[in-house]
């Protein structure tokens, strides 16, 4: 085994530890939280390290740089391929036809686009709904932080989960960025509230996944109720940011 690869696999298994003990400290199975690493700007070798390491979940940001790795490793079918970021409207037919699953679905114009390219690639795709709970203009996501408001989601939403080829498996949320993790348990409950208020309004449709939590505060998600997590810095070390080209 490579240094990259033993260094990988070993932050990897203690970070598995880590989430093992914060579930079993609020009475829940280890095995029901995954573990996604991000590798969004770092180079195809360590991608390539991650999954020679054990690591079963990537997650990626950028459409083209998640493609461009997930097409060259693709021998390695094992490993799923998330997309965690942002998707723009004219990345919309790349995310449809090669992700595995996609995180971060923020608007009713783009679930459109995607069901179409999901439809015309005879696919259907995974998606969980992005939500804002911090009332951070810079976020992406469906705002809800004022819970008296959201009923004034569900119209939008009706129309996603009717969508025929997108098929909502819960929620997502990037809370604001503070000192200390436990100041995000408060967004981490907000989006569990969330859950439960939609699962009520939209019994048909399964909301059980909760991705939330990161290489800071990723342990006090899976004590609010985490099922994906999503570790990046923590795991493969810090990011390789590109001057612009
Ligand atoms: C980059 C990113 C992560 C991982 O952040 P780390 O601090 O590296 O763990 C998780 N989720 C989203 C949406 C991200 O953009």
């Amino acid at each position: 085994m490579s240094d990259l690869v033993s260094s990988i696999r070993e932050r990897y298994l203690h970070t598995l530890d880590k989430i093992a003990i914060a579930a079993r400290s609020v009475g829940r199975e280890p095995e029901s939280v995954k573990l996604v690493v991000v590798t969004k700007t770092q180079p195809i070798e360590v991608v390539k390290a991650a999954i020679d390491a054990g690591v079963l979940f990537l997650g990626e940001n950028y459409a083209e740089e998640g493609v461009m790795k997930l097409q060259s490793l693709r021998e390695f079918s094992a490993v799923e391929w998330h997309m965690i970021g942002h998707v723009q409207s004219r990345k919309a037919q790349l995310v449809a036809e090669n992700f595995n699953f996609l995180h971060s679905l923020d608007g009713l114009k783009l679930a459109k686009r995607l069901d179409r390219f999901c439809g015309e690639a005879n696919r259907s795709l995974p998606v969980l709904l992005e939500f804002n709970v911090g009332g951070e203009d810079s976020k992406s996501g469906w705002s809800a932080s004022d819970e008296s408001n959201w009923y004034t989601l569900l119209d939008e939403l009706a129309e996603i989960t009717a969508l025929p080829n997108l098929k909502v498996h819960g929620l997502m949320t990037m809370p604001p960025l503070g000192q200390t993790a436990e100041l995000s348990r408060p967004y981490f409950q907000k989006l569990r509230g969330l859950q439960k208020y939609l699962a009520v309004k939209f019994p048909q449709v399964d909301f059980g996944e909760l991705s939330m939590g990161t290489s800071t505060d990723y342990e006090i998600a899976v004590q609010e109720g985490a099922t994906l997590v999503r570790v990046g810095t923590a795991i493969v070390g810090s990011r390789q940011y590109k001057t612009e080209a």
